[in-house]
């Protein structure tokens, strides 16, 4: 099982999910944190997990197996911990990092908050931001790295262990509380070379022959001193990593030719690592200089989508690049990690055959590789590629893909602009005559605490194991518990708590044509939590009301305003695993079409609030600064699209998730909804000045007064504390109070104390005023 044993077949696998086929690593995680299990258990579930990662990898054949891939929560807060960064408040005094600081970092505790969490790139997954300065004082404090490296070894195989490249680490830092915002995190370069230095040198101690710095950094818009810190920090390096072979891996997007050529230059590297899914100008720029003598991990195999890769095209590029850097200098590879990706396709029972033909999971990506790898040493498995064509040929022509009326409907809406005929501060005062709002009006994001108990009914409902009759019973229930709690806390605009979804895209999309569902299609969005994205394969329309039952049922129940809940279609696109046969904002418009008539229908229903989440909206933004403007036409476009009908008198919530706002504020502003919610408490109040330009327009602001990603419970005076500040940049009468973002993953425990202290909070401030 050695690696090279093969040596003409060189297949290697950026990374790979850690989660495991049936989320082993999440229920590990969950009931480790709950009490219910040791740590000794959490750390065997998943040992096993790696294991059998390795074992399916060296089975396939594949000769360059990641290690180092695996991460009780995130490969950037293993990396903090193999740097002993950890920000004072967690209390640790050196040694070993164990699951009490890590977990205290990532989660927070009773006493102190998490540190912050953002978008990793373009991605859904979510990394633990560093916090530095000059105070930090690094020392190598996490072994896991070579552990594993050793791990593996134990079992067989060897290994390429893999590290967060030291500059792209530093550049997804932030300066910590109290060092100025200015402070230059790449002056910290010298001091964590020290740390990647010991480390190299224990994993070359252990055997390792290989070592991946994975450095995404590169394919962003840098600046000339950014990429000089990569040539200088390598050429620190060059000494240390001599005898080992290093592959420095960028995905996600093109090289710039700037960023390209520092790349190749690098000292003391063997291989570069492109994604060549999204990166076809890095390919004009192999093609027009790759140094000799080192190798190329071709990315070819698509690490953030299900489709099945066209290996027929994929051979052919190949075979050109291989004429390039020479035969024993290809590598043929994922176009990122695999993380980004599902799993494994075998579990998926319910879908079709011919759905199934057209998709590759990571398990499936993996064969796909080594297919590749195979081929291009002359041992093409004939078979295997003839399914492969026979099945994207289905897909082209299936009729199940193609539904013409939507395309039409779709294609009628290019080149107008779709918005509300009136301003939003007129509109806003039609709404508040008809709503009466006191000032700092109160409300939530959607979801509330989504019990053992209601998941088992949805399940068995599922299952059709209950009957609709108990169902809908069992649902009516549920928020009728909901409005009535929320009526006790005296909350102002209330929700239906989102009883009947599973997930907010999912729950749309198993409802609207053009989707189809995995049953353990799962995705790490950060630490234990997962989603399950749908895939969309075809033209998107909606055959019949989706929310309409459930919001007015809602409504029935209470005086107070109810507000409908929507998922856009931008963050429906964002988190669904999209075709990859057509621009993504077609698929966009399509989806915007079906939404438009969903909310059309709340407003017919007497819903007078509807809230369309566009919790994914930023996400999508492109990492390269010279397409945002593109993206973000259409994916504004594409909201407005779906209120542009309502009266003045019906109120428009958005709601955005942790995102930095600052760049496309004027996007957001021209979204033109007439209440927009978003996350803050995470972010340092940082958002705040954002606000002040919504100010301008004149819409509802609400900023999230405290963050839900923690069970910790805001004191009153905490929350108050924040809404002065913000009343300090905001006018009251735009000011909303609300919580970050849905209450979902919390347990009623911590809501009702939590939503408790907010309301006391917007009353007392409303004194105040
Ligand atoms: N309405 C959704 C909820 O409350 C919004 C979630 C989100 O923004 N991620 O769950
Ligand atoms: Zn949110």
């Amino acid at each position: 099982m050695a690696p090279g044993s093969s040596s003409s077949m060189a297949s290697h696998i950026v990374g790979y999910p850690r989660m495991g086929p049936k989320r082993e690593l999440k229920f590990a995680l969950e009931s480790f944190w709950d009490g219910k299990s040791s740590a000794e258990d959490l750390k065997k579930v998943s040992a096993d997990l790696r294991a059998s990662i390795w074992k399916q990898m060296s089975d396939v054949g594949i000769k360059y197996i990641p290690s180092n891939t695996f991460a009780y929560y995130d490969q950037v807060l293993d990396t903090t911990a193999m740097l002993g960064a950890v920000p004072p408040r967690y209390g640790w005094s050196g040694g070993e990092i164990g699951f009490d600081v890590y977990f205290s970092m990532a989660r927070g505790n009773a006493s102190v908050p998490a540190m912050e969490m953002t978008k990793w790139f373009d991605t859904n997954y979510h990394y633990i931001v560093p916090e530095l300065g000059p105070e930090v004082n690094f020392s190598y404090s996490s072994h896991k790295a070579v552990e594993e490296y050793k791990e593996a070894k134990a079992l067989g195989v060897d290994t390429v262990p893999i590290l967060v490249g030291p500059v792209s680490y530093l550049l997804l830092s932030k300066p910590a509380k109290g060092v100025e915002k200015s402070f230059p995190l790449l002056s910290l370069l010298p001091k964590i070379l020290a740390v990647y230095k010991e480390v190299i040198s224990e994993l070359k101690a252990a055997g390792a022959s290989w070592i991946q710095f994975d450095e995404p950094v590169l394919v962003k818009d840098l600046e000339s001193h950014q990429l000089q810190a990569f040539t200088e920090a390598y050429a620190e390096l060059e000494s240390t990593l001599s005898g080992l072979n290093v592959v420095v891996e960028t995905y996600f997007a093109d090289l710039t030719p700037e960023a390209y050529k520092t790349l190749v230059s690098l000292k003391g590297v063997t291989g570069f690592g492109f994604d060549l899914v999204r990166g076809t100008n890095t390919l004009d720029l192999i093609k027009a200089g790759f140094p000799s003598g080192k190798h190329l991990f071709a990315g070819v195999v698509d690490g953030r989508n299900i489709w099945a890769n066209d290996l027929a095209a994929s051979l052919a590029l190949l075979q050109g690049l291989e004429s390039i850097v020479g035969k024993d200098k290809l590598v043929v590879s994922t176009s990122c990690s695999l993380l980004h990706t599902a799993v494994d396709l075998v579990n998926e029972t319910k879908l079709d055959d011919e759905i199934k033909s057209w998709l590759a999971f990571a398990a499936q990506k993996v064969v796909e590789v080594n297919a590749l790898a195979k081929a291009l040493s002359g041992q093409k498995d004939e078979a295997f590629f003839s399914a492969n064509a026979a099945a994207l040929a289905s897909r082209k022509s299936s009729p199940r893909v193609n539904n013409e009326n939507v395309q039409k409907l779709a294609a009628g809406l290019k080149g107008s602009d779709h918005r509300r005929a009136t301003n939003v501060s007129s509109r806003l005062d039609a709404q508040q005559k008809k709503l009466n709002l006191p000032v700092l009006p109160t409300t939530t994001i959607g979801s509330f605490p989504q019990t053992v108990e209601l998941r088992r009914v949805r399940r068995e409902f599922k299952a059709n194991k209950i009957s609709e009759e108990e169902y809908v019973k069992a649902i009516k229930e549920e928020i009728s518990k909901v409005v009535k709690l929320q009526e006790e806390l005296d909350i102002d605009v209330l929700v239906h708590g989102e009883p009947e979804r599973n997930d907010m895209v999912e729950y749309f999309g198993e409802q609207l044509s053009g989707f189809a569902f995995t049953v353990n299609g799962w995705v790490q969005s950060y630490g234990s939590r997962c989603v399950k994205p749908p895939i969309i394969y075809g033209d998107v329309s909606r055959p019949k009301p989706m929310t309409v039952f459930w919001s007015s049922t809602a409504q029935s129940m209470t005086s107070r305003p109810m507000k409908g809940m929507l998922t856009g279609p931008v963050t429906i696109l964002n988190w669904s695993f999209v075709r990859n046969d057509q621009p993504r904002h077609e698929t966009c418009y399509q989806i915007a079409l079906a939404i438009k008539d969903e909310v059309e229908d709340l407003e017919k229903a007497g819903i007078n609030v509807i809230q369309i989440d566009e919790a994914a909206l930023r996400e999508g933004l492109p990492l390269r600064k010279s397409e945002h403007g593109f993206y973000l036409k259409w994916a504004v476009h594409s909201f407005r699209i779906t209120n542009v009908g309502v009266q003045d008198t019906t109120q428009i919530h958005t709601h955005m998730c942790y995102s930095n706002f600052n760049d496309i504020i004027h996007s957001i502003i021209d979204m033109d909804a007439d209440v927009i919610t978003i996350e803050n408490s995470r972010s340092d109040e940082k958002l705040l000045s954002v606000f002040r330009e919504g100010v301008k327009y004149g819409a509802g602001i609400g900023p999230g007064v405290y963050d839900i990603h923690s069970p910790r419970i805001p004191p009153t005076e905490e929350i108050a504390d924040r809404i002065r500040k913000m009343l300090a940049v905001l006018e009251s009468n735009v000011l909303w109070v609300n919580p970050d973002c849905g209450l979902k993953t919390r347990k009623y425990g911590e809501v009702n104390p939590a939503l408790s202290n907010m309301v006391a909070a917007a009353k007392q401030l409303r004194q105040e005023l």
